[in-house]
């Protein structure tokens, strides 16, 4: 089934995923909120990550400030290396990415449904300018030059900084991580296909430090960890692929590296890169800073630079995957049923509980248990319309179970459990059902 990128923005506005950033002002290009369902599943996906990293003995998690020093940005190559290129259209005043050309459309109304690129060979756009994505702002009252800071476009510098503080204080020896999720800014040229590129995103990223020679081992090792990090959550693994840098398109500073790529409906996009990024980053800060920053193996009486394996995932591009991928939609008894097929552990709402109708105390009864089932799952209570399109507005934002009470409730105590994918209802006792829920979501 191929379903176009509006359908799933549509569903998500409708149903409180994601909305535009300031809408009511018109929106502000390149910036999402996320609603009252939206932040639940992102925040599943953070915790499913930070789970998976900082779970392990050789992990440690930090959360380091969007704002550092900048000379930070000097030093990693961000000041004079992250650019890039950018062209106007003489004619409509357009501005494109230059090595994008190839997917951009004409902004120009007169040209409608024409790709960027024609433009560019019919000589419409100025020569390419570097354009730098770092957002900058100043650090107290005085706007001048000695006070810009930069938001940072990425989470790994506060690792790398780190790197002293966290070995000394968490006993870690090498090869060992450190993991964070956290805001990142770019000040994207061309913001566009949903929460693909945005200005203001989130990542989760994981630095792990290894001694030089056993680099390209934990390489391989990253690789497949978050190949099926992403699969045990449930994304269809044939629209998942790697996608190596060949050696001559490989950053500055790095040996190998490799996109996670999934099929969106737009087309193969990354949504992780796994970098092997040498000594590199630590180098840089022990020069710009003057701060040795070593490590002393005990053992083997060896002192060197640690090489660095980065994983660095967006988790609103992920977030996006997640939704992309779950989206299915049936015929079913001659009807359109809209269902998202999210991971349990992913989903916003975990069971729907309705009275089949609101009266002879079957709402009482539903209500109890909603309060009780509270203490242990995000349960959302509905007794309004037909239980069959209740069913489908749980359906269509992948709550895994639905409980009803009905007319069999009042004589035996039992409820009907119904399962979202198979559509399966069984009753079961309705003391069960937080045991049954444990069973079945964990
Ligand atoms: P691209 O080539 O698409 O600009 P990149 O190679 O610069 O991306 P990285 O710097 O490797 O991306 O960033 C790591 C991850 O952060 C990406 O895999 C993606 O999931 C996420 N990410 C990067 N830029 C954006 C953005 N503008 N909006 C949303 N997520 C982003």
């Amino acid at each position: 089934m191929s379903i176009s990128l509006e359908t799933i923005v549509s569903l998500a506005k409708r149903r409180g995923f994601v909305f535009q950033s300031s809408e009511i002002y018109g929106g502000l290009n390149g910036c999402w909120d996320y609603g009252p369902l939206g932040v639940e599943l992102l925040n599943n996906i953070k915790r499913e990550w930070w789970q998976a990293m900082t779970f392990r003995e050789d992990i440690e998690g930090i959360d380091a400030a969007i704002l550092m020093h900048p000379k930070v940005w000097e030093a990693s190559g961000h000041v004079a290396n992250f650019t890039d290129p950018m062209v106007d259209c003489k004619e409509c005043k357009a501005r494109f990415r230059a090595d994008q050309l190839e997917d951009a459309m004409c902004g120009n109304p007169a040209y409608k449904g024409r790709k960027a690129i024609k433009c560019m060979e019919e000589g419409k756009f100025t020569e390419p300018r570097q354009f730098n994505l770092m957002f900058k702002t100043f650090i107290g009252p005085v706007e001048d030059e000695a006070a810009i800071v930069y938001l940072r476009p990425e989470t790994a510098q506060g690792i790398f900084v780190n790197f002293l503080n966290v070995l000394n204080s968490s006993r870690q020896k090498i090869p060992f991580g450190i993991a964070q999720i956290g805001k990142a800014f770019r000040n994207e040229i061309n913001t566009k296909n949903f929460l693909f590129r945005t200005r203001e995103f989130e990542q989760m990223e994981m630095q792990y430090f290894v001694r030089p020679g056993e680099d390209m081992k934990w390489f391989e090792y990253w690789k497949e960890e978050r190949m099926n990090w992403f699969v045990n959550l449930g994304l269809k693994k044939e629209k998942l692929r790697f996608s190596p840098h060949p050696e001559d398109k490989l950053a500055h500073y790095a040996k190998a590296a490799v996109d996670i790529e999934y099929e969106f409906p737009f087309g193969w996009g990354e949504i992780e890169g796994i970098h092997n990024r040498t000594n590199f980053d630590l180098t840089q800060h022990s020069n710009y800073s003057g701060k040795v920053l070593d490590y002393f193996d005990d053992e083997t009486k060896e002192k060197y630079i640690p090489f660095i394996i980065e994983t660095s995932a967006g988790a609103s591009r992920s977030f996006m995957t997640f939704l992309i991928d779950a989206y299915f939609e049936e015929e079913v008894r001659g009807e359109k049923r809209v269902v998202l097929k999210l991971h349990q552990k992913l989903a916003p709402i975990k069971v729907g509980i309705f009275p089949l109708v609101n009266r002879d105390g079957m709402p009482e009864i539903a209500q109890n248990i909603t309060k009780d089932l509270r203490k242990d799952f995000r349960v959302f209570y509905d007794d309004k319309g037909a239980v069959g399109r209740r069913y489908r507005r749980q359906d269509e934002v992948g709550t895994p179970y639905c409980v009803t009470v009905d007319s069999q409730t009042l004589q035996d105590q039992t409820v009907t459990i119904r399962e979202r994918d198979s559509m399966e209802q069984i009753r079961i006792d309705m003391n069960k059902i937080r045991e049954f829920l444990k069973d079945k979501l964990d």
